[in-house]
């Protein structure tokens, strides 16, 4: 699986500031060339099929001969019978003519689609030798992948031939056997090409993008073709990065049921229900939450009565932040979860998650009401969808109906003794009159794969 992360970097030696800034207009007037150059040859190539010697000689006589047949009808006048057969010659002399246009078309085609790939290359060699063969190589590989999956429409008239903008990201490919990232006490020094050394500067997700550096120095992750993008004077890497990590042994006879939300953020259990575990606690992630959402309902009280001025610029923007801060809040606090679960899935070497499928909530009123108003619900399973997906395991939605109501041991309703219990009311049930954790019995259920009859 490849991934791809984008990291500011910051040039160490100052000096080379100016080859780069070079570089990157080189790139770009190259790719126009290229796919220029492509297109040329195209249109060229088809000409000379098009005039090819052999297919113009043959048409020449053709419409010679259908220009005689046409004289013929016109001196036969009222022959009737003649005029049928010369008709039919006519009808035969187009259809030759039809064939004879295919085959220039065939022809036309080999040619433009015969390998000259190579051809952009060597233009470009001639154009561009200050660009490092190695971006070279690359740009040519890329404007050709575009270009042949354009062509049929550029030539239909569908779409104009791609252009370039200025500060398209350089292509690189970087010697194997290259150190290409190496520690420096603290900070991670990228080589790139020509000697030039940039230090990565980690943004706000500094552990796991460090950690993903890390495990390309160790060799656990592969470094693919990757860019480097000048835009604005800052400079990025666009780092594609081939995940090899050893996928893990699943037993496609385990399933994890994912309950999310009434007293924990979330209740996992496998479909046996004999290992459950709770993720997080729902105090947690609301408390901080209603804090920061009282202070911003005082404050927009505060920004209504103020009129104009410094004083509500400020106000605005503080308020601006603490939304900012409130979405930061609930995406790491979703980061954790997802992470819980899928680990626990992975513990237990299960095949597949199930969820449930929420997306027409009313059915699930209760969880519905409570969750989805406090919590981006939503972002979390898309979390746990992404993060699992990167471990080989599967992940299914299923209908939320009634896997709150229904005793997962004996499969009969239940009864919601409260937000926390749950309380079978089936007397040959081994759970009969015993209180069960609500958000366990949901997940045992979810994990069986929901509930399929009441
Ligand atoms: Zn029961």
């Amino acid at each position: 699986m490849i991934l791809t992360r984008k990291l500011q970097l910051k040039l160490i030696d100052e000096k080379k500031w100016i080859y780069l800034k070079e570089l990157n207009n080189y790139v770009f007037m190259a790719y126009n060339d290229v796919v220029n150059t492509h297109y040329f040859s195209t249109l060229f190539k088809d000409r000379i099929a098009l005039t090819d010697e052999e297919i113009k000689n043959k048409t020449i006589k053709i419409n010679k001969k259908i220009t005689d047949v046409r004289d013929k009808i016109k001196e036969a006048k009222d022959d009737k019978k003649k005029i049928e057969t010369l008709k039919k010659e006519q009808q035969k002399l187009y259809n030759t003519l039809k064939i004879l246009n295919r085959e220039a078309r065939d022809k036309a085609e080999e040619f433009y689609t015969t390998g000259d790939k190579n051809f952009g290359y060597q233009m470009m060699s001639k154009r561009f030798p200050n660009i490092p063969s190695t971006i070279r190589t690359c740009i040519n590989t890329d404007v050709y992948a575009n270009y042949t999956k354009e062509i049929k429409d550029i030539r239909s008239g569908k779409r104009a031939v791609r252009t370039y903008r200025k500060g398209v990201p350089i292509p690189f490919q970087l010697e194997k056997s290259k150190e290409i990232f190496v520690k420096k006490n603290d900070k991670i020094i990228f080589r790139w090409i020509k000697d030039i050394d940039f230090e990565i500067i980690f943004g706000r997700d500094k552990s796991s993008r460090k950690s993903e550096i890390e495990k390309i120095i160790s060799g656990k992750y592969k470094m693919s073709d990757s860019k480097l993008q000048i835009k604005n004077k800052k400079i990025f890497l666009l780092l594609a990065l081939n995940q090899q990590e050893d996928k893990l042994q699943l037993d496609k006879n385990v399933t994890i049921g994912v309950d999310l939300g009434i007293k924990y953020p979330a209740y996992v259990s496998t479909n046996s229900g004999i290992q459950h575990q709770r993720i997080g606690s729902i105090e947690d992630l609301f408390k901080l939450r209603m804090q920061i959402q009282n202070r911003r309902r005082r404050l927009q009280k505060d920004i209504k009565s103020t009129h104009g001025g410094k004083g509500r610029t400020k106000k605005l923007k503080a308020l601006e932040r603490l939304r900012q801060k409130e979405r930061n809040y609930v995406r790491t606090y979703n980061h954790f979860v997802s992470k819980e679960v899928v680990n626990f899935a992975s513990q237990q070497k299960a095949a597949t998650i199930i969820m449930e499928d929420l997306s027409g909530f009313g059915k699930n009123k209760e969880k519905g009401d409570i969750v989805l108003r406090n919590w981006s619900y939503f972002e979390l399973q898309s979390m746990i969808e992404y993060k699992a997906k990167l471990k080989g395991i599967e992940v299914k939605k299923i209908d939320p109906k009634y896997t709150s109501q229904t005793c997962s041991v004996c499969g009969e309703k239940g009864k919601r003794e409260s937000q926390k219990d749950f309380l079978c009311l089936n007397k040959k049930c081994k759970n009969f009159g015993n209180k069960v954790l609500a958000d366990y019995n949901a997940a045992w259920n979810i994990a069986k794969g929901g509930v399929k009859v009441l």
